[in-house]
Protein backbone atom coordinates (compact mmCIF):
# COMPACT_ATOMS: atom_id res chain seq x y z
CA UNK A 1 0.00 0.00 0.00
CA UNK A 2 1.45 3.53 -0.83
CA UNK A 3 0.78 6.64 0.67
CA UNK A 4 -2.48 6.98 -1.50
CA UNK A 5 -3.81 3.95 -1.12
CA UNK A 6 -3.84 4.63 2.64
CA UNK A 7 -5.36 7.74 2.35
CA UNK A 8 -8.22 6.22 -0.33
CA UNK A 9 -8.09 3.03 1.83
CA UNK A 10 -8.57 4.41 5.43
CA UNK A 11 -9.36 8.33 5.37
CA UNK A 12 -11.53 8.80 2.15
CA UNK A 13 -15.78 8.74 2.97
CA UNK A 14 -18.46 9.95 1.22
CA UNK A 15 -19.44 13.58 2.77
CA UNK A 16 -21.74 14.17 5.45
CA UNK A 17 -22.25 17.69 5.33
CA UNK A 18 -23.74 19.84 2.46
CA UNK A 19 -21.26 22.61 3.06
CA UNK A 20 -18.57 20.62 2.25
CA UNK A 21 -18.05 21.37 -1.89
CA UNK A 22 -15.01 18.78 -2.45
CA UNK A 23 -13.35 16.65 0.27
CA UNK A 24 -10.06 14.67 0.58
CA UNK A 25 -8.00 13.98 -2.93
CA UNK A 26 -7.21 17.49 -4.32
CA UNK A 27 -4.83 20.27 -3.57
CA UNK A 28 -7.32 21.72 -0.88
CA UNK A 29 -10.87 20.82 0.30
CA UNK A 30 -13.53 23.34 -0.79
CA UNK A 31 -16.03 24.58 2.04
CA UNK A 32 -19.30 26.84 1.51
CA UNK A 33 -20.22 28.75 4.23
CA UNK A 34 -23.33 29.25 5.10
CA UNK A 35 -24.02 33.11 3.44
CA UNK A 36 -20.63 33.81 1.91
CA UNK A 37 -20.08 34.74 -1.39
CA UNK A 38 -17.00 32.64 -1.33
CA UNK A 39 -15.85 29.36 -0.35
CA UNK A 40 -12.88 28.37 1.71
CA UNK A 41 -9.99 26.91 0.45
CA UNK A 42 -8.42 24.58 3.15
CA UNK A 43 -5.06 22.92 2.97
CA UNK A 44 -2.50 21.31 4.94
CA UNK A 45 1.22 19.96 4.67
CA UNK A 46 3.50 18.76 7.02
CA UNK A 47 7.59 19.08 7.04
CA UNK A 48 10.09 16.94 8.90
CA UNK A 49 13.43 17.61 9.46
CA UNK A 50 15.32 14.26 8.05
CA UNK A 51 12.51 13.83 5.12
CA UNK A 52 11.99 17.19 3.68
CA UNK A 53 14.83 19.39 4.81
CA UNK A 54 18.21 18.55 6.02
CA UNK A 55 19.31 17.91 9.48
CA UNK A 56 20.49 21.53 10.37
CA UNK A 57 18.96 22.88 7.56
CA UNK A 58 18.87 26.91 8.11
CA UNK A 59 15.80 28.26 9.68
CA UNK A 60 14.92 30.81 6.89
CA UNK A 61 15.09 27.90 4.28
CA UNK A 62 12.60 25.74 6.36
CA UNK A 63 10.26 28.95 7.57
CA UNK A 64 9.93 29.64 3.61
CA UNK A 65 9.49 26.34 2.27
CA UNK A 66 7.20 25.32 4.91
CA UNK A 67 5.01 27.84 3.68
CA UNK A 68 5.14 27.75 0.42
CA UNK A 69 4.50 24.23 -0.35
CA UNK A 70 0.97 25.10 1.45
CA UNK A 71 0.57 28.38 -0.72
CA UNK A 72 1.18 26.72 -3.74
CA UNK A 73 -1.91 23.91 -2.98
CA UNK A 74 -3.82 27.05 -2.92
CA UNK A 75 -2.45 28.14 -6.14
CA UNK A 76 -2.93 25.30 -7.73
CA UNK A 77 -7.14 25.75 -6.73
CA UNK A 78 -6.87 29.56 -8.12
CA UNK A 79 -7.45 30.33 -4.75
CA UNK A 80 -6.37 34.15 -3.08
CA UNK A 81 -4.47 33.23 -0.08
CA UNK A 82 -6.22 34.55 3.09
CA UNK A 83 -4.76 33.28 6.46
CA UNK A 84 -2.36 30.34 8.07
CA UNK A 85 -1.94 28.59 11.37
CA UNK A 86 1.50 27.19 12.36
CA UNK A 87 1.97 23.82 14.33
CA UNK A 88 5.41 23.90 15.54
CA UNK A 89 7.03 20.97 17.19
CA UNK A 90 10.75 22.11 18.69
CA UNK A 91 13.24 20.07 19.88
CA UNK A 92 14.50 22.82 21.92
CA UNK A 93 14.42 27.34 21.84
CA UNK A 94 17.55 27.64 19.41
CA UNK A 95 16.85 31.87 19.07
CA UNK A 96 18.70 32.03 15.84
CA UNK A 97 17.28 29.39 14.64
CA UNK A 98 13.73 30.82 15.57
CA UNK A 99 14.56 34.41 14.07
CA UNK A 100 15.79 32.81 10.54
CA UNK A 101 12.67 30.69 10.58
CA UNK A 102 10.23 33.62 11.36
CA UNK A 103 11.93 35.53 8.60
CA UNK A 104 11.70 33.26 5.57
CA UNK A 105 8.28 32.60 6.68
CA UNK A 106 7.10 36.05 6.39
CA UNK A 107 8.75 36.90 3.65
CA UNK A 108 6.55 34.68 1.82
CA UNK A 109 3.80 35.24 3.95
CA UNK A 110 4.03 39.07 3.22
CA UNK A 111 4.53 38.39 -0.84
CA UNK A 112 1.41 36.26 -1.28
CA UNK A 113 -0.63 39.04 1.61
CA UNK A 114 -1.43 35.86 4.17
CA UNK A 115 -2.17 36.30 7.89
CA UNK A 116 -0.71 33.89 10.51
CA UNK A 117 -3.87 33.78 12.76
CA UNK A 118 -2.75 30.89 14.88
CA UNK A 119 -1.31 27.41 15.40
CA UNK A 120 0.48 25.27 18.64
CA UNK A 121 3.78 24.99 19.86
CA UNK A 122 5.39 22.23 21.43
CA UNK A 123 8.64 20.01 22.50
CA UNK A 124 9.51 17.13 20.21
CA UNK A 125 11.40 16.57 16.81
CA UNK A 126 11.71 18.97 14.67
CA UNK A 127 8.69 19.35 12.05
CA UNK A 128 6.58 22.36 11.00
CA UNK A 129 2.71 21.89 9.93
CA UNK A 130 1.04 25.24 7.97
CA UNK A 131 -2.52 24.98 7.11
CA UNK A 132 -3.20 27.90 4.43
CA UNK A 133 -6.93 29.13 3.89
CA UNK A 134 -7.78 31.27 1.08
CA UNK A 135 -11.02 31.84 -0.93
CA UNK A 136 -12.45 31.57 -4.29
CA UNK A 137 -15.59 32.45 -6.26
CA UNK A 138 -18.11 29.77 -6.11
CA UNK A 139 -17.94 27.11 -8.58
CA UNK A 140 -14.54 29.32 -9.33
CA UNK A 141 -12.04 26.71 -8.65
CA UNK A 142 -9.42 24.57 -10.16
CA UNK A 143 -9.90 20.89 -9.94
CA UNK A 144 -7.88 18.26 -10.58
CA UNK A 145 -11.10 16.49 -12.25
CA UNK A 146 -11.97 18.51 -15.23
CA UNK A 147 -9.69 17.43 -18.21
CA UNK A 148 -11.18 16.20 -21.13
CA UNK A 149 -10.29 14.23 -24.01
CA UNK A 150 -8.89 17.00 -26.32
CA UNK A 151 -7.49 19.01 -23.65
CA UNK A 152 -4.14 20.42 -24.01
CA UNK A 153 -1.56 19.39 -21.10
CA UNK A 154 0.82 22.90 -20.04
CA UNK A 155 3.32 23.71 -17.15
CA UNK A 156 4.83 26.88 -15.85
CA UNK A 157 8.17 28.06 -15.26
CA UNK A 158 10.96 25.18 -15.69
CA UNK A 159 10.89 21.62 -14.53
CA UNK A 160 13.24 19.66 -12.33
CA UNK A 161 15.31 22.44 -11.05
CA UNK A 162 14.77 21.34 -7.65
CA UNK A 163 16.12 18.01 -8.22
CA UNK A 164 18.88 19.84 -9.68
CA UNK A 165 19.57 21.85 -6.82
CA UNK A 166 19.33 18.26 -4.57
CA UNK A 167 21.90 16.81 -6.74
CA UNK A 168 24.04 19.85 -6.55
CA UNK A 169 24.30 20.43 -2.73
CA UNK A 170 24.62 15.96 -2.10
CA UNK A 171 27.75 16.38 -4.43
CA UNK A 172 25.84 13.90 -6.76
CA UNK A 173 26.24 16.78 -10.01
CA UNK A 174 29.12 18.70 -10.69
CA UNK A 175 27.34 21.89 -12.53
CA UNK A 176 29.66 24.96 -13.15
CA UNK A 177 29.45 27.17 -10.34
CA UNK A 178 27.66 29.88 -11.46
CA UNK A 179 24.94 27.80 -11.69
CA UNK A 180 24.76 26.73 -8.22
CA UNK A 181 23.04 29.20 -6.53
CA UNK A 182 20.09 29.85 -8.97
CA UNK A 183 19.46 25.89 -8.52
CA UNK A 184 19.75 25.86 -5.28
CA UNK A 185 17.16 28.78 -4.36
CA UNK A 186 14.61 26.81 -6.41
CA UNK A 187 15.02 23.86 -4.29
CA UNK A 188 15.00 25.90 -1.16
CA UNK A 189 12.09 29.04 -1.98
CA UNK A 190 10.19 27.96 -4.71
CA UNK A 191 7.79 30.89 -6.38
CA UNK A 192 3.88 29.25 -5.66
CA UNK A 193 2.44 30.07 -8.45
CA UNK A 194 -0.82 32.01 -6.71
CA UNK A 195 -1.16 35.07 -9.32
CA UNK A 196 -0.92 32.46 -12.02
CA UNK A 197 -3.48 30.30 -10.67
CA UNK A 198 -5.99 32.68 -10.32
CA UNK A 199 -5.26 33.94 -13.82
CA UNK A 200 -5.90 30.41 -14.76
CA UNK A 201 -9.18 30.00 -13.03
CA UNK A 202 -12.05 30.15 -15.76
CA UNK A 203 -9.36 28.81 -18.51
CA UNK A 204 -7.65 25.98 -16.85
CA UNK A 205 -9.91 22.72 -16.88
CA UNK A 206 -7.86 21.04 -14.36
CA UNK A 207 -4.96 22.12 -12.34
CA UNK A 208 -2.15 20.52 -9.66
CA UNK A 209 0.99 21.79 -8.10
CA UNK A 210 3.76 20.07 -8.78
CA UNK A 211 5.34 18.57 -5.63
CA UNK A 212 5.99 14.98 -6.37
CA UNK A 213 7.18 15.16 -10.25
CA UNK A 214 5.37 15.67 -13.30
CA UNK A 215 4.47 12.01 -14.09
CA UNK A 216 3.20 11.31 -10.10
CA UNK A 217 1.12 14.59 -10.42
CA UNK A 218 -0.12 14.73 -14.01
CA UNK A 219 -0.99 11.45 -12.88
CA UNK A 220 -2.92 12.90 -10.25
CA UNK A 221 -5.16 14.61 -12.81
CA UNK A 222 -5.60 11.93 -15.32
CA UNK A 223 -7.07 9.88 -12.17
CA UNK A 224 -9.22 12.28 -10.69
CA UNK A 225 -10.65 13.18 -14.43
CA UNK A 226 -10.69 9.43 -15.79
CA UNK A 227 -8.29 10.26 -18.89
CA UNK A 228 -5.45 9.66 -20.15
CA UNK A 229 -2.48 12.13 -22.11
CA UNK A 230 0.40 11.50 -24.45
CA UNK A 231 3.09 14.02 -23.75
CA UNK A 232 6.10 15.27 -26.05
CA UNK A 233 9.66 15.09 -23.85
CA UNK A 234 11.10 17.59 -26.40
CA UNK A 235 8.77 20.07 -25.23
CA UNK A 236 9.85 19.94 -21.53
CA UNK A 237 10.75 23.34 -19.94
CA UNK A 238 14.06 23.09 -19.15
CA UNK A 239 16.48 25.92 -18.16
CA UNK A 240 20.13 25.99 -19.05
CA UNK A 241 20.92 24.60 -15.83
CA UNK A 242 19.35 21.51 -17.48
CA UNK A 243 20.85 21.60 -20.46
CA UNK A 244 24.30 21.85 -18.50
CA UNK A 245 23.10 18.71 -16.75
CA UNK A 246 21.22 16.72 -19.41
CA UNK A 247 24.10 14.60 -20.20
CA UNK A 248 24.50 13.36 -16.62
CA UNK A 249 20.85 13.45 -15.50
CA UNK A 250 18.49 12.88 -18.94
CA UNK A 251 14.99 13.39 -18.49
CA UNK A 252 14.14 12.08 -15.07
CA UNK A 253 14.64 14.57 -12.81
CA UNK A 254 12.09 16.43 -14.55
CA UNK A 255 9.80 14.08 -14.70
CA UNK A 256 9.66 12.47 -10.83
CA UNK A 257 12.03 14.37 -8.48
CA UNK A 258 9.40 16.88 -7.30
CA UNK A 259 9.79 20.14 -5.38
CA UNK A 260 9.15 22.15 -7.99
CA UNK A 261 5.93 23.55 -7.18
CA UNK A 262 5.30 24.63 -10.63
CA UNK A 263 1.90 24.37 -12.14
CA UNK A 264 0.42 21.38 -14.26
CA UNK A 265 -3.07 22.42 -16.26
CA UNK A 266 -5.35 21.56 -19.23
CA UNK A 267 -6.79 23.54 -21.05
CA UNK A 268 -9.60 22.97 -23.58
CA UNK A 269 -8.73 23.87 -27.46
CA UNK A 270 -11.36 26.62 -27.69
CA UNK A 271 -9.92 28.10 -24.56
CA UNK A 272 -6.51 28.32 -25.74
CA UNK A 273 -6.70 31.79 -27.59
CA UNK A 274 -7.67 32.80 -23.88
CA UNK A 275 -4.90 31.04 -22.65
CA UNK A 276 -2.47 33.30 -24.95
CA UNK A 277 -3.87 36.17 -23.88
CA UNK A 278 -2.60 35.74 -19.98
CA UNK A 279 0.01 34.44 -20.95
CA UNK A 280 2.22 37.47 -21.61
CA UNK A 281 1.59 39.11 -17.37
CA UNK A 282 3.86 36.06 -16.39
CA UNK A 283 7.52 35.63 -16.68
CA UNK A 284 7.39 31.88 -15.92
CA UNK A 285 5.80 30.91 -18.83
CA UNK A 286 2.84 28.50 -20.10
CA UNK A 287 4.77 25.68 -21.64
CA UNK A 288 2.53 23.14 -23.98
CA UNK A 289 3.31 19.27 -23.29
CA UNK A 290 1.11 17.08 -25.15
CA UNK A 291 -2.68 16.38 -25.08
CA UNK A 292 -5.44 14.28 -23.07
CA UNK A 293 -6.42 11.58 -24.45
CA UNK A 294 -9.11 8.68 -24.22
CA UNK A 295 -8.22 6.16 -21.48
CA UNK A 296 -6.10 6.33 -18.21
CA UNK A 297 -2.36 5.94 -19.57
CA UNK A 298 0.25 8.18 -19.36
CA UNK A 299 2.60 7.41 -22.16
CA UNK A 300 5.87 9.72 -22.75
CA UNK A 301 7.36 10.15 -26.12
CA UNK A 302 10.40 10.93 -26.72
CA UNK A 303 10.75 11.40 -30.12
CA UNK A 304 9.02 7.75 -32.16
CA UNK A 305 9.88 5.63 -29.06
CA UNK A 306 7.94 5.66 -25.30
CA UNK A 307 9.84 6.58 -22.74
CA UNK A 308 9.71 4.98 -19.24
CA UNK A 309 11.25 6.83 -16.16
CA UNK A 310 13.08 4.51 -13.51
CA UNK A 311 10.36 5.51 -11.10
CA UNK A 312 7.37 7.34 -10.82
CA UNK A 313 7.72 10.10 -8.48
CA UNK A 314 7.90 10.99 -4.88
CA UNK A 315 5.83 8.86 -2.59
CA UNK A 316 6.23 8.39 1.48
CA UNK A 317 5.13 4.56 1.26
CA UNK A 318 6.50 3.49 -2.22
CA UNK A 319 6.23 -0.58 -2.23
P1 LIG B 1 -0.72 17.69 -1.89
O1 LIG B 1 0.57 17.08 -2.38
O2 LIG B 1 -1.45 18.44 -2.95
O3 LIG B 1 -0.56 18.46 -0.61
P2 LIG B 1 -1.23 15.11 -0.83
O4 LIG B 1 -0.62 14.24 -1.86
O5 LIG B 1 -0.46 15.43 0.40
O6 LIG B 1 -1.68 16.47 -1.55
O7 LIG B 1 -2.64 14.50 -0.38
C1 LIG B 1 -3.58 14.07 -1.34
C2 LIG B 1 -4.97 14.31 -0.80
O8 LIG B 1 -5.22 13.48 0.34
C3 LIG B 1 -5.24 15.74 -0.34
O9 LIG B 1 -6.59 16.05 -0.65
C4 LIG B 1 -5.04 15.65 1.17
O10 LIG B 1 -5.79 16.65 1.85
C5 LIG B 1 -5.58 14.27 1.47
N1 LIG B 1 -5.00 13.65 2.67
C6 LIG B 1 -3.70 13.36 2.90
N2 LIG B 1 -3.52 12.75 4.08
C7 LIG B 1 -4.75 12.67 4.65
C8 LIG B 1 -5.24 12.16 5.89
N3 LIG B 1 -4.42 11.59 6.78
N4 LIG B 1 -6.58 12.27 6.13
C9 LIG B 1 -7.40 12.84 5.24
N5 LIG B 1 -7.00 13.33 4.04
C10 LIG B 1 -5.69 13.24 3.75
MG1 LIG C 1 -0.77 19.81 -4.34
Amino acid sequence: MDEFGLIDHYFTRPSRRPEVVLGVGDDAALLALPGADRHLVVTTDTLIEGVHFALGAPGYDVGYKALAVNVSDLAAMGARPLAFLLNLSLPAIDRAWLAGFREGLFTLADAVALDLVGGDTVRGPLSVTITALGTVPPGGALRRSGARAGDRVYVSGFLGEAALGFFTRSGRLALPPELHAPVLARLDRPLPRIQEGQALAGIASAAIDISDGLVADLGHILKASGVGAEIDLRRLPLSSAYDAAFATVGYDPALVFGDDYELCFTVPPERVPALAGITPRFSCGFHYLGDIVAGHELVLRDGQDVYAPARSGYNHFDG
